[in-house]
């Protein structure tokens, strides 16, 4: 089902509109009360300051009511939910392709570039379609919540058939994608992609879409922009009580600088983050500098697409002007290090960018892995490995771009701190697991952050609501089953 009642569909996630319906918020402990939840964590990072002991949290409405660290277990009101270990907020996926999952592991075979493994990505690309593609993509966000994720940035270019044909509803793929992440247990962000030209040679000159691009294009900013429109976002850029509209510039590579503005205006008028790849490759740089005359961070500020309610994917080769335009902006900037790793990108500025004022949040892209813990720790680690010193960011701060920075960079900055007011997702990591066990109270973010898994995750709840119950996810009960099922036939 991919039609316009699918994306309205809201039991999925409880999001902030999902406060008159306590339905959607009561699980098996509904007999706590009507609409209320009660959790005691033995620890829990509340996303600022130090770690907590014997925290209650209570919620309704899908939205934290009240929050007491230091709560002897003898005094909780009956029905409390214990969690032992250290919970967190929700972590925030800030960059997502969601059929990328499909080569994971198949592309480490042999060598290769960047180059040759979008040539892999685009093989699998053109073989997706609406019902596939819902299948697959409830699949991998099923996998994210496991990891602890509560809410995806998907970075949607796969618009159109085959051909660049529009599907009767020309939003279709975007709608199962919406329809995924309630199936899942995800909010989402769809951050809907211009994308436009096949890319630019190094000497600067435009190249045609390849057959399995023209699925991406939708001919000119001004048709990408009329699509949007057709998908029907409200005056706040919501889709359905789970799902929010955001906007992307793929690339300087796919959307000429005279194209930009519709999707900034549209940016402007939704107030919907806009997020663009940026200077992932030096080759990127190179065919900018020779058809512009600037690199592509002054390529899109001179489109008005960097600010705060901006963010620039991986933002790897950077001059200093480059940094200060980002910093000076206040322009996040999402890092995806395992997928920076796996496709040989190289290591970006990350110290300077936060620095020079740019917020950071993490995201899995490629989903070479999905595990928030290991993009968060990569982002120190990789610092430490380009500067030869240790400690640029320390765990609270990997932690905080996993959560409350991602949810802003998303569009839901009510989401990522366990306080009153914001949305109810907690993340419960055990300290008992072979990875864990022996952890310290006083360090035991520092364990998990540097040390902790996705497979360490086992309770996940989203707007109130369970997800992932004991390492169990309640929605795709199998899903290793549901992956292979999924991702078969578009290896064939
Ligand atoms: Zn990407």
């Amino acid at each position: 089902m991919t039609g316009p009642e699918a994306a309205a569909r809201p039991e999925g996630v409880a999001g902030p509109e999902a406060a008159g319906r306590p339905e959607a918020v009561v699980g098996p402990e509904g007999a706590a009360g009507p609409g209320i939840r009660r959790w005691h964590a033995e620890l829990a990072w509340l996303g600022r300051g130090d770690v907590r002991s014997r925290v209650l949290i209570e919620a309704s409405g899908g939205v934290f009511r009240t929050v007491t660290p230091d709560v002897p277990p003898e005094v909780v009101p009956p029905g409390t939910e214990r969690r032992p270990g250290l919970t967190l907020p929700g972590l925030a996926n800030a960059h997502s392709h969601a059929f990328h999952r499909a080569l994971r592991g198949i592309t480490e075979a042999g060598q290769g570039t960047f180059w040759t493994w979008r040539e892999r990505m685009y093989q699998v690309a053109g073989r997706l379609a609406p019902d596939s593609y819902l299948e697959l993509a409830r699949a991998v966000y099923a996998e994210m919540a496991l990891a602890g994720v509560t809410c995806v940035g998907e970075f949607h270019y796969l618009h159109h058939g085959p051909g660049g044909v529009p599907y009767s509803d020309p939003n279709e793929m975007g709608r199962a994608l919406i329809q995924a992440a309630a199936e899942a247990g995800l909010r989402i962000t769809l951050l809907d992609t211009c994308y436009l030209t096949g890319g630019l040679a190094l000497d600067g000159t435009p190249t045609p879409l390849s057959p399995v691009q023209q699925r991406f294009s939708d001919g000119d900013a001004a048709r990408w922009a009329d699509r949007l429109a057709a998908l029907g976002p409200d005056e706040h850029g919501m889709l359905a009580p789970h799902a929010r509209a955001g906007v992307a510039i793929h690339s300087v590579r796919a959307v000429p600088p005279g194209q930009m503005h519709p999707v900034v205006d549209w940016s402007h008028r939704l107030g919907a983050p806009l997020h663009a790849h940026l200077s992932e490759q030096p080759a990127e740089n190179e065919a900018c500098l020779a058809a512009y005359g600037a690199t592509p961070a002054r390529v899109l500020d001179g489109a008005g697409a960097l600010g705060p309610r901006s963010t620039m994917v991986h933002a790897t080769h950077l001059t200093r002007h480059d940094i200060e335009l980002l910093g000076g902006s206040r322009t996040c900037v999402c890092l995806c290090p395992t997928t920076e790793a796996f496709l040989a990108d190289g290591i970006g500025p990350a110290g300077a960018l936060a620095a020079a004022g740019s917020p950071l949040s993490v995201g899995s892209d490629s989903h070479a892995v999905i595990d928030l813990l290991d993009e968060a720790r990569r982002v120190e680690l990789d610092e430490r490995l380009a500067s030869g010193q240790r400690g640029r960011f320390g765990a609270a701060a990997l932690a905080g771009a996993a959560t409350a920075a991602g949810h802003t960079c998303l569009g839901w900055p009510e989401a990522g701190e366990i306080v009153p007011g914001a949305l109810a997702d907690l993340v419960t990591v055990r300290l008992d697991t072979p990875r864990l066990a022996g952890s310290a109270a006083s360090t035991a973010l520092e364990s998990v952050i540097f040390a902790g898994t996705a497979a360490d995750v086992t309770d996940v709840v989203t707007g109130g609501r369970d997800v992932v119950r004991g390492g169990q996810h309640l929605l795709v009960p199998d899903l290793p089953a549901a992956l292979t099922q999924s991702l078969r036939p578009l290896l064939a």
